[in-house]
């Protein structure tokens, strides 16, 4: 999976593969996130970023 987006903003936009919800990620989640809907796995911590589990469907821009 290619990941094509700026992964440095603080949120992404994470749609969960089980249940379609979409819910903001921080990027740098440091435990791991689930989804809000399902409780699927929707970002692992990793070294200096989060890893992704779910669709990243955009960035959600913290400026205004
Ligand atoms: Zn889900």
């Amino acid at each position: 999976m290619e990941e094509n987006y700026d992964t440095t903003s603080a949120f992404l936009k994470v749609k969960c593969n089980d249940c379609e919800n979409e819910q903001p990620v921080f990027s740098k989640a440091a435990s791991e996130v689930k989804c809000n809907i399902c409780g699927a796995t929707l970002a692992m911590p990793g070294s200096g970023k989060a890893s992704i589990k779910g669709q990243v469907i955009g960035v959600l821009d913290q400026d205004g």
